[in-house]
């Protein structure tokens, strides 16, 4: 199942830490999403006040208006645009506070940037009335509880994996190169070497095997997956 929307959709990041919001803006950019940014609470509402966003992804600790407060007067306004919050680990009177404000999900740093795309394409797709259903072959994939199945039945992964498949199954039937795996896969200021992105998709590959469902190398450009009988 290939994606396709008739534009763009909008999302808005608001982050006030500059090298998180530009990887960011850039992973979101890369994943085909119109993408902008503001660092803080009353730029984020001013530009989510004149409408057209179709996902906001706001971070709590803000300047000038902190999150919850962005969130509140956003509500306030009656304006329904979905939010994701990023929330620090420790602070769950904050997520809390959050959802009952009308937040529709959150992610709690540090967080890869494929659970990101995988929590903002779910929020974006049931504002569209889709399923969060991802398939390829016999494989089919829940976006909204991350859960893989082959033939009905669950696939054990691990986290790796797992991101490694996001990644590859929202880009199916297009090459994704080894820096974009690892741009996905890695938690925010993480290094992560090509070599090891190698072992992960060696590994996914072979669980994948019984799905038809094949990874292929294409040199020089990276991965593709699909449910090609003849991929090697
Ligand atoms: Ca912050």
């Amino acid at each position: 199942m290939r994606l396709r929307y008739p534009s763009p959709m909008r999302l808005l990041i608001v982050e006030d830490d500059e090298v998180l919001a530009d990887s960011l803006v850039r992973a979101m950019r890369a994943a085909g999403y119109a993408t902008d940014h503001a660092g803080d609470g009353e730029l984020a509402l001013a530009l989510l006040r004149d409408g057209g966003f179709d996902l906001a992804i706001l971070d709590l600790g803000l300047p000038r208006l902190d999150g919850l407060e962005v969130l509140r007067r956003l509500r306030g306004l009656r304006l329904p645009t979905p939010v994701i919050l990023l929330t620090a680990r420790d602070r769950v009177e904050d997520r809390v506070r959050g959802l009952d404000l009308g937040a529709d999900d959150y992610l709690t740093k540090p967080f890869s940037l494929a659970e990101l795309e995988a929590r903002a394409r779910a929020l974006l797709r049931r504002g569209q009335g889709g399923q969060p259903l991802l398939c390829c072959g016999d494989l089919s994939y829940d976006t909204t509880v991350r859960q893989a199945f082959v033939s009905g039945q669950p696939l054990e992964l691990s986290s790796r994996e797992l991101s490694v498949l996001e990644t590859m199954l929202l880009r199916q039937g297009k090459a994704v190169s080894k820096e974009a795996l690892i741009e996905s896969l890695c938690t925010y200021g993480e290094e992560m070497t090509p070599n090891a992105i190698e072992v992960y998709v060696h590994r996914l590959r072979r669980k994948l095997e019984p799905a038809g469902v094949g990874i292929r190398t294409l040199r020089g450009l990276g991965y593709l997956m699909d449910n090609a009988p003849d991929a090697p």
